[in-house]
């Protein structure tokens, strides 16, 4: 199989897309494991057994994955067999039905394991450039670029660049300048060379999840912020424009505790034209943000 087919395969995958990403990270990320298992040299055979990934995968999906409660790393493992790309094999006999997810003990039996389509894992143990492909298109049309980085470096994944998503223009200058060139959470502003550092123009609905290119979709955050809101460690209150910091979020030392404890509560910087539109606060509220 060529690389364009697969990109192809990997293009038709079912996750529930629409503007919400509930469990819809699930198989991508599922997908990024068994590259990185691939790339680490792991894989012997085209045999995955759920007990030996099973830890990992809901690790992944509950750092990840969203706004997930639990990660049920069972569902992309089973599910993903709605593609050409992944199969699974179940002891003789057992109750199968793409409806519910097999049970956990079915799962961990020891003749149950998934395997890859046999061409697209030929490809896939023979080629670099087709895995740093197939890793980097998936990361591109899912996440953020502050977060396909995390996840590359945390998969050591072969990607060779971080994809680019496709944006206006001019979003970056307007929104920096809506906010007068300063971080909307800390108030961070500096330059050099005379130009203006640190500075990025975030979305707060994910572009990959349908937010626009527009001022009510963007904030000028310092790097450390536009991590954090990508990540779901903060979030703004759409009414008050109030920040939130994640319960599962520990500052460790005074600087951490000045960078991200001590913002809680306090309020958005002043816009200079337009606010942050309340539809795209709520979405990432709800998608993003971890309790
Ligand atoms: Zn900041």
């Amino acid at each position: 199989m060529e690389i364009n087919k697969l990109i192809e395969e990997l293009d038709k995958i079912r996750t529930y897309k629409g503007s919400k990403i509930g469990a819809s990270l699930k198989k991508p990320l599922f997908l990024l494991l068994l590259i990185s298992l691939i790339e680490g040299g792991k894989v012997k055979r085209n045999k995955f057994y759920f007990p030996d990934i099973e830890r990992e995968l809901d690790l992944l999906i509950r750092t990840f994955g969203g706004r997930v409660g639990k990660g049920k790393p069972e569902q992309p493992f089973h599910h993903l067999n709605s593609s050409i790309i992944w199969d699974i094999h179940v002891p003789y006999g057992t109750r199968f039905s793409n409806k519910e997810t097999l049970p956990i003990s079915v799962l961990r039996d020891p003749e149950t394991y998934g395997y890859i389509n046999n061409e697209i894992f030929k490809l896939l143990s023979s080629d670099n450039i087709a895995r740093a492909e197939a890793a980097q298109f998936i990361l591109g049309k899912y996440w953020p670029e502050t977060v396909q980085k995390d996840i590359a470096d945390l998969l050591n994944l072969p990607v060779k660049a971080i994809s680019k998503q496709k944006r206006d223009r001019n979003f970056v200058d307007k929104v920096l300048a809506n906010y007068r060139h300063k971080c909307a959470i800390c108030g961070f502003s500096s330059l050099f060379n005379q130009v203006p550092f640190g500075l990025d123009a975030a979305h707060i609905q994910w572009h990959a999840y349908g937010g626009p290119d527009n001022l009510g979709n963007g904030l000028a955050l310092c790097k450390l912020h536009h991590w954090a809101l990508d990540r779901g460690v903060v979030t703004i209150e759409p009414d008050k424009f109030e920040i939130i910091l994640s319960s599962k979020f520990v500052a460790q030392e005074e600087i951490s505790i000045s960078f991200l404890e001590n913002i809680k509560g306090s309020k958005l910087q002043q816009f200079r034209d337009v606010p942050p539109d309340k539809r795209f606060m709520a979405w990432h509220n709800e998608n993003v943000f971890v309790l």
